[in-house]
């Protein structure tokens, strides 16, 4: 299973179905991409391989667009069919996830968010996340960042995760517990892998999040890494990779 994501001034679909091809050897049974246009935001995904997905995104013309995120899916809540393959949404369509590993606590966090109006269309654990994340957004009214991390203190599990919000396009929340990621820093473009193979060619500086660490990846503006449990700052290592 793997991450992929770029927000940046470069069409992002090369860069997402290269990175996913990268990332092959980790294993995985779906596939899928989310990319944002300027207006809308545009989701392919299914069973099988990257080269199954680059059909479809073909077929559905999912391929514009300077920001977005891949992700190949190793199934742990729910079969391997299309509509258990990220991204997944949240209700209102606006806020959509990535996510490789699981959240344990998941079953009564749904019966929760079921209870308060929430749709599930999937059996992931995932989708519970995105829709827990954006139940937090509006019931606390706070931004992307904060209903991330309000969110993950509320999960019990394993995670690497990228979320985007179509009301704020500029900036990808990541998040690790458990799993790997990567976040390649270039000229106001930002690359985020399960490891630096996705984005080797175009930047020579990483961060390697820790766990428990999220960072907000945001065009014209520092990054800023932070404790997830109690929001301290962490100064992040840049990494100088071999090329
Ligand atoms: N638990 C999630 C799912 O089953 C993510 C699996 C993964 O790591 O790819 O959809």
């Amino acid at each position: 299973c793997g991450i992929v994501g770029y927000i940046g001034h470069r069409e992002a679909y090369p860069i997402l179905i290269k990175g996913l091809k990268r990332l092959e050897y980790r294993g995985y049974d779906s596939a899928g991409i989310v990319l944002f246009d300027g207006k809308d935001l545009k989701l392919s995904k299914t069973k099988g391989k990257v080269s199954d997905l680059e059909a479809r995104a073909e077929q559905e013309n999912t391929k514009e667009g300077t920001v977005g995120m891949g992700h190949t899916r190793w199934a742990t809540h729910g079969v391997p069919n299309d509509v258990n393959s990220h991204p997944h949404y949240s209700n209102s369509g606006d806020i959509v996830i990535i996510h490789n590993g699981i959240i344990e606590n998941y079953e009564p966090i749904k019966k929760e968010l079921i209870k308060r109006g929430y749709v599930f269309k999937s059996d992931t654990d995932t989708e519970v996340l995105v829709n827990l994340i954006e139940d937090v957004k509006n019931k606390e009214k706070v931004g992307l960042g904060k209903a991330v991390q309000i969110a993950l203190n509320q999960v019990v599990g394993a995670y690497a995760i990228a979320v985007f919000d179509k009301n704020k396009p500029n900036e990808i929340v990541v998040a690790r517990l458990g799993s790997p990621l990567a976040i390649g820093i270039g000229e106001d473009e930002f690359f985020i892998a399960s490891d630096a193979t996705p984005f080797i060619e175009y930047t020579s500086n990483a961060i390697y999040l820790e766990d428990e660490e999220m960072a907000i990846v945001r065009l014209h503006k520092p990054m800023k890494v932070r404790k997830i449990k109690d929001d301290s700052l962490v100064d992040p290592y840049i990494q100088e990779l071999q090329m």
